[in-house]
């Protein structure tokens, strides 16, 4: 029997854990861990709340969770309820899937103002995640400045923009829901360092914002390239800017709110007195080589709140090599050290579509099958009941599938009208409603 343990219960863990449970059938045993006591990782506290179409792919990762090899076993933290020295020594390898679930500081003067936030923080408070459930961003400004020009600053936009009633059929928190509903905001600015043809956002995501009922996106036509340059571009990006192009020629509306996209921008500081007030931006020129170099040209954009979309870091685990600049773990193909394995955002930064761990999964299962074999010799290593062991010296209160589908029934059962679930948000309700 071979011992394998996956850290992480998000899109990369569970993929790997589909992927070894494939490569050896009843051989092994594969214990997912997670620091919280509920599965999914980004697919439950990424994902935007009314993309309920791609939280779906959670019924593939429960499917593997109730597979009769692993197990899920939520509200473990490695790094302080067992260390990776411990892991290794009870299983034959570890595969890190911890994600990226920090947000990159922009590294300003005022940054640390209150009204700044990452992402990680603004979308972990709409998505319900204990760490933010108590953020209370502040909506009582008329204006916010959102920095970055990926798909996360188009999720935080709409989900800033939308009325109550398009959140129907999402599982937006309440607590969020209820904000966002008395929200000031009227005006949004999605500052991007470069220009409409260097933009990191999809075209799906990029045309919904067309679509809001109470929203207008609007884009400066100076600020777009000649039509023919788009010929160069990859399809995707041709379909995208030609969304931009969309919002450029489409005539005013009335519609109350604004979604200006301020494009050559780049974040200087944020002001404010004991709260961010403005954000001073510097106007850019692209060179040849595709960055964007400041012109000198400064102005003002007032707002009271500013939500950095910029990426996001690995957090770093004691005992497990880490690259500060990276804000990962360095590994080659996804290993990291002897049976130490990344996937995912781990392995790779944070980029890519939740598809794209699948095939980082089944890599590193190839990897650990071809150092393990099967029909190898046993280890000898004791597995998840050496964790348990430990776990259990520890006082830790370890939370398995069953008990999150008892969690899970209960939010599905608090649910507003219309919503698939109420999330609970903090870790002490979660654990509560499992003892009940
Ligand atoms: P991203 O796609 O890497 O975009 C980051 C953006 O931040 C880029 O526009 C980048 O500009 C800008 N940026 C970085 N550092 C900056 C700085 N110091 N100052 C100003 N701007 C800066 O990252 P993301 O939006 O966080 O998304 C992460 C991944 O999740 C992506 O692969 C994304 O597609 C995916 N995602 C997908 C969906 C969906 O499919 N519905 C939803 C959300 C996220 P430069 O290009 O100039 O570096």
């Amino acid at each position: 029997m071979r011992h394998f343990a996956v850290i992480g219960s998000g899109p990369a863990g569970f993929y790997t854990a589909e992927a070894l449970l494939k490569a050896y059938g009843d051989q092994a045993r594969i214990d997912i861990l997670d620091r919280l006591p509920v599965p999914y990782g980004l697919i439950r506290f990424g994902v935007a709340p009314d993309h309920q179409s791609i939280k779906a792919v959670a019924k593939r990762y429960e499917k593997v969770a109730l597979e009769e090899g692993a197990r899920f076993l939520g509200n473990v933290h490695l790094g302080a309820d067992v260390s990776i020295e411990e892991m290794l020594s009870l299983y034959d390898a570890v595969v890190l899937a911890t994600g990226a679930p920090h947000d990159r500081r922009l590294g300003i003067p005022g940054d640390d103002l209150p009204g700044v936030l990452g992402s990680a923080a603004f979308v972990g408070w709409y998505n319900g995640h204990p760490d933010f459930a108590d953020l209370d961003p502040p909506l009582d400004g008329a204006a916010a400045a959102i920095i970055g020009n990926g798909n996360v600053a188009l999720d935080v936009a709409r989900i800033l923009s939308k009325t109550p009633a398009e959140f129907v059929g999402s599982d937006i928190v309440s607590h969020a829901f209820e904000a966002l509903g008395q929200s000031a905001i009227r005006t949004i600015s999605i500052l991007g360092r470069r220009g409409p043809q260097q933009i990191a956002m999809t075209p799906k995501e990029l045309g919904e914002l067309g679509h809001l009922a109470d929203a207008q996106p609007v884009v400066e036509p100076a600020d777009l390239p000649p039509v023919d340059t788009d010929a160069a571009l990859d399809p995707g990006q041709r379909k995208s800017v030609g969304h931009l192009r969309d919002f450029a020629a489409a005539a005013d509306t009335a519609k109350p709110k604004r979604i200006l996209f301020d494009f050559f921008a780049r974040p200087l500081a944020v002001e404010g007195h004991g709260r961010a007030e403005r954000l001073v931006v510097e106007r850019t020129a692209l060179q040849p080589d595709g960055t964007a170099e400041g012109t000198g040209e400064t102005y003002l954009i007032p707002c009271s709140l500013v939500v950095s979309c910029i990426g996001y870091a690995t957090p770093a685990i004691p005992g497990v090599p880490y690259d500060d600049r990276l804000g990962r773990f360095p590994n080659e193909g996804g290993r990291i050290a002897d049976r130490l394995y990344a996937v995912g955002w781990a392995r790779r930064g944070p980029t890519g579509t939740i598809g794209t761990n699948r095939p980082d999964g089944y890599e590193v299962a190839e990897q650990i099958a071809a150092l393990f074999p099967a029909d190898g010799a046993d280890s000898g290593r004791r597995g998840g009941e050496g964790l348990d062991a430990i776990l259990k010296l520890r006082g830790c209160d370890p939370v398995e599938f069953h008990d999150w589908q008892k969690i899970e029934a209960a939010e599905v059962a608090a649910a507003r009208a219309g919503a698939p679930r109420e999330k609970l948000v903090r870790v002490e309700q979660m654990l509560k409603v499992r003892h009940d």
